[in-house]
Formats: C-alpha cells, structure tokens, sequence
C-alpha cells in the first residue's frame, strides 16, 4: 500500500507505463518511484487503508476477503475539486456518482443536525461547511438564469453518462440533434457540459443542451442549509479553547448561493459556446495568429476570440498554451460582456502572470485537497492532461486532445516554450 502525499506520483507513474490503477505491479523485481508498505495479513486482522492510497493483495492458498470503502469529508473534496477534472480530461469513466452523492450527504446530515436535541459541535459546524464548499462548487458549475428554457432530457440510459469522458452527468447534458449515436444504443450522443467546453463534440458537432431536472429546488434546499448552518455554527466554531484553527479560517463565508452567476459557471460557458458554434459565421475558417511574428494556422470562427486592442485572434488552445487561460473562463469573459473584445482585451492583459504566480500554491493545494480557484484547476489539467480513448467513437475530440495542435503543425515543446513565458 502506498500514502496518499505520493497519490500523483503514482498517477504519473502508471501513466508512464500507459497502465489504468487496476493492473498488479511486480513491485519485487521493479524499481518504483515511491515507497511501498508491505503488511502480512492474517485471519481476522481488519486492515485499514488511508485515503487517495494504491494497494495490492497477493493471495496465498484459498482466501476469502471482504473489503468496502468509505468516504470522507477529506476525500469528497479531492475527489471533487481535483479527481473529477483530472477523470475528465483522461476520460476514466466514473465509478461512483460524486456530484450526485456528495449533494445528497449534505442534504441528509443537515436533516440529522437539525432535528437533533444537542447543540452543533465544532467538529460538526467545520465539515458542514466544507460540505457546502463542494456543493456549492457543483452547483455554480451547473445553474443557469433562464433554467426553465432548458428543455428536459429523456433517455433510456440510467444512470446518465458521458459518451466522451465517461464521467458523471448531473443536471445538464449536450445531445446530438441529429443522429450520432451512442454504440449499441438507440439514444444520441450526450456530453457533459466540462466535455463540450473543452471542445468535444458528437460526431456531427450539431448538440443542444438540455437538463435532467430543474435546478431550483436544489438551490433552495442548499440556502435554506446554508441559513441555518450561519445561524449555528458560529457559536459552535468559537466553542472551541484553541479558536484560531487554521481549518476554520479557511472557510469561506456561508452565503446564499444565487440561482445564475457567472463564477464557476461551466454550463454557461458551454451553452455560449454552443450558441457561438450554431451562429452561421462560426463556420467561416479563420486565422489564429498566436504571437505578433509568430507562425499561424486556420481554424473555425467558433474555435478562436477576437481581440481588437492586439489586432488578433487567437484559438482557445493558444489561449491556453501562451495565455494559462482555459475555455470556460474566455468565453465567459468574452460573450457575457458588453464589448466583448475590450473585455477581453483587459482581462488577458491583467490576469497575464495569475497562473504562474499561484501555481505552486495549485500543487500545494492539490496535494492537500484544499479549494482553490477553478479557473486555474481547469488550466492545469488541460495543460497536462489529454484524451487517450473516449468511451464512444462518434465523438469528435476537443480544443486540448491534440487533434488541433496537428492541424497547427507545431510540435508540444513548442507549446510548453510558451506555456512557461506566457503571452
Ligand atoms: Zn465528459
Ligand atoms: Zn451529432
Ligand atoms: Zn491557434
Ligand atoms: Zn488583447
């Protein structure tokens, strides 16, 4: 078994090997860059293994062995804030509904505290609190102004899941409108909104979003959550004798959660890249030009943004390759501006070094599974990580899969040169 401060290691290490997390490692004959703890095993002994931790069991003879998992706090935020992107970009089907689950254990631990007779505990008032964290993470990536707009989603296929990354769908999904099908299915293909963000379409590129359900009740429940958890838990975080615990001063306000924003908002991102595809000049090639001096490639109007300040376009993955800006992040900035290029213009000329200045507080943070703002996490995995093998063939890979840096003929050392000097 291994610890969980090596996890990445290890992740990077099996993708060296191009192996998944389930292949058996002759760990005696082989020289593996992180340490190994070995423990002998016998009847009875209930061994407990820490988070985020890679095992193996070696069998000798006939055994029986029974083993379950459990989630922590600790563990839903990683997963959350870090796994689930990383899960995305590599498309490692999900194993387990965390969207889905991580709201639903808010929901039923409020219901116990608040008919519960004893006061909040401080323990209990802090992982409160970073349970709304992650939900709140969820639920800002998914809400939308005009909700009920959306129309319903219908399939035949529960639970619902992603025909690109395999990950889990929550309330919003992309369809084909025409027929892309999901291989042995009669249903279309349907991407979640990360995916279509990225890029990734169904083969025809022709998708429509819809929703699962609407957002709203879950909304309210987690601002009526939200309400009472302010109302108890400061007496309950004071509580404590040392009262100046790093952990609670790391927790953001309880504030309610507005039905619309634009922080965090993926599934606007991706609905304004779908309007910007459908819109009859997206389809018009146009010329990213990179850098003043630099080489240049063609590409489709919906693939790249304007800037009227620097006499360029530029496409979203040179965006991210010489800017450290992802998608969802531009075109937030871009399409939900008044002047769209000045807007622009602003934002990648002030936010030039954000990435780079915070990005040894990202590992830091990832290592710990501690918050940290998304628009940098989603730089990060796009930068390092890419499709291998989407679930479905009929899908089309995205801005950060490779196939357009192909078209652009330029070579990924190229790409890294400028990943570390920026614009
Ligand atoms: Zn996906
Ligand atoms: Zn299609
Ligand atoms: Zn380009
Ligand atoms: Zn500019």
């Amino acid at each position: 078994m291994t610890v969980a401060s090596d996890s990445q290691t290890i992740f990077d290490y099996l993708q060296s090997l191009q192996s998944d997390s389930t292949r058996q490692l002759d760990l005696e004959n082989s020289d593996v860059p992180f340490k190994v703890y070995v423990f002998k095993q016998k009847r009875g002994d209930l061994v407990v293994l820490p988070p985020r931790s890679y095992f193996q069991r070696s069998f000798k003879g006939t055994t029986a062995s029974l083993y379950w998992s459990t989630l922590t706090i600790e563990g839903l935020r990683y997963a959350v804030f870090y796994d689930l992107y990383k899960r995305q970009r590599l498309c490692l089907p999900a194993k387990h509904p965390i969207r889905q689950l991580a709201y639903d254990i808010l929901c039923s631990r409020f219901v116990k505290l608040e008919g519960s007779d004893k006061a909040l505990s401080r323990s209990a008032a802090v992982e409160m609190r970073q349970l709304l964290e992650v939900v709140d993470e969820i639920l800002r990536a998914e809400a939308y102004t005009n909700d009920e707009e959306i129309p319903n989603f219908r399939t035949t296929v529960a639970p619902l899941s992603c025909a690109f990354c395999g990950g889990e769908v929550f309330q919003k999904v992309f369809s084909c409108r025409k027929r892309c099908l999901r291989e042995g299915s009669i249903d279309s293909i349907s991407i979640c909104p990360s995916c279509y963000v990225d890029g990734r379409t169904c083969l025809c590129g022709d998708m429509t979003p819809f929703r699962l359900q609407p957002m709203a009740p879950m909304v309210a429940s987690r601002n009526r959550i939200a309400i009472w958890l302010r109302t108890h838990s400061k007496a309950a975080l004071l509580s404590d004798d040392s009262g100046d615990d790093e952990t609670t001063e790391n927790l953001h306000d309880v504030e309610e959660l507005p039905s619309s924003g634009i922080e965090d908002a993926i599934f606007l991102a991706a609905l304004l890249l779908c309007l910007a595809r459908d819109d009859k000049k997206s389809s018009i090639t146009r010329t990213c030009t990179i850098r003043k001096g630099q080489r240049s490639h063609t590409t489709q109007g919906y693939a790249l943004l304007n800037c009227k300040n620097c006499h360029a376009s530029r496409c979203y993955e040179h965006i991210l390759s010489t800017l450290n800006i992802h998608s969802a992040q531009a075109i937030l900035v871009y399409y939900t501006a008044q002047s769209p290029s000045e807007a622009w213009h602003k934002h990648h000329v002030d936010l030039r070094q954000d990435y780079l200045k915070s990005y040894s507080t990202l590992l830091s943070n990832m290592l710990s599974g501690s918050y940290h703002p998304l628009n940098h996490r989603l730089a990060y995995f796009a930068h390092h990580f890419s499709a291998t093998d989407p679930v479905s063939k009929n899908t089309l890979r995205g801005f950060y899969d490779g196939d357009m840096i192909a078209v652009s003929k330029f070579s990924p050392s190229y790409l890294t040169h400028y990943i570390v000097s920026g614009w």
